[in-house]
């Protein structure tokens, strides 16, 4: 790892896992007993709003119980005292990377604490449920959804993130399958600039053969090692 100014790294599902929080593509595909597009569709919201909202409802508040881990503590850690540039780029909608302290974090997929009002596009913070339809702070229509990407949706900021990849000397992959697009694609994009890449996950992934260098083990362990040697 020598000569790294700029970091982009890439934070999925098995970051947040050990503090608590499951995700799709743990248990078999089902979801808190859902199908992924039976809640997490924009055909799913059309078709029966009250379902998708009262279950992104549920998510909402069950992220709020949880706490930040030992993987999101040490990524802050780097955030704070990393002189170069980096952007953690989260494809997870827990906001456990900020209450951990980390400040340079770019939410892919949305964010669970966000309202996105259909009507004016204005997003709001949000922490209480939706399924009553409260009206929107800034335009007043009922008309809000969660602020997350949902499958058949464009990721948000993926002109910042490749901008991000092209400056970027090192690019780090944690805690992600490697098998859903874009994000899949950035460790080549990094490849094809001839940036070095680093790949911590529970297992092998998908996408392993594509990087440099692949450590196996729990995020909470693997990441604190990490963030020592670079800031050794
Ligand atoms: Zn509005």
């Amino acid at each position: 790892m020598a000569d790294i100014r700029n970091i982009v790294i890439l934070t999925g599902a098995g970051v947040s896992a050990e503090s608590g929080i499951d995700t799709f593509r743990g248990g078999g595909g089902l979801w808190e007993k859902h199908r992924v597009e039976d809640v997490a569709t924009p055909e799913a919201f059309a078709r029966d709003p009250d379902l998708v909202l009262r279950f992104y409802d549920m998510r909402r508040a069950a992220i709020q119980e949880k706490e930040p881990n030992r993987a999101h503590a040490a990524l802050a850690r780097l955030d704070a005292e990393w002189p170069g540039d980096l952007l953690i780029v989260t494809q997870n909608v827990d906001d456990l990377h900020e209450r951990a302290g980390a400040r340079r974090v770019l939410h892919m997929h949305g964010t669970h604490l966000n309202a996105w009002c259909t009507a004016c596009d204005a997003r709001s913070r949000w922490t209480g449920p939706l399924i009553d339809r409260p009206p929107c702070p800034a335009c007043g229509a009922r008309a809000l959804r969660p602020d997350v990407v949902w499958f058949g949706e464009m990721p948000y900021e993926m002109e910042r993130i490749y901008g991000a990849l092209q400056a970027a000397d090192l690019f780090v992959s944690i805690g992600t399958s490697g098998a859903v697009y874009p994000a899949a694609g950035f460790v080549r994009e990094a490849r094809e600039l001839g940036t070095q890449t680093l790949e911590l996950n529970l297992e092998r992934s998908q996408g392993s053969a594509w990087f440099d260098e692949t450590r196996l083990g729990p995020a909470g362990e693997l990441v604190p090692a990490w963030v020592d040697e670079m800031l050794g």
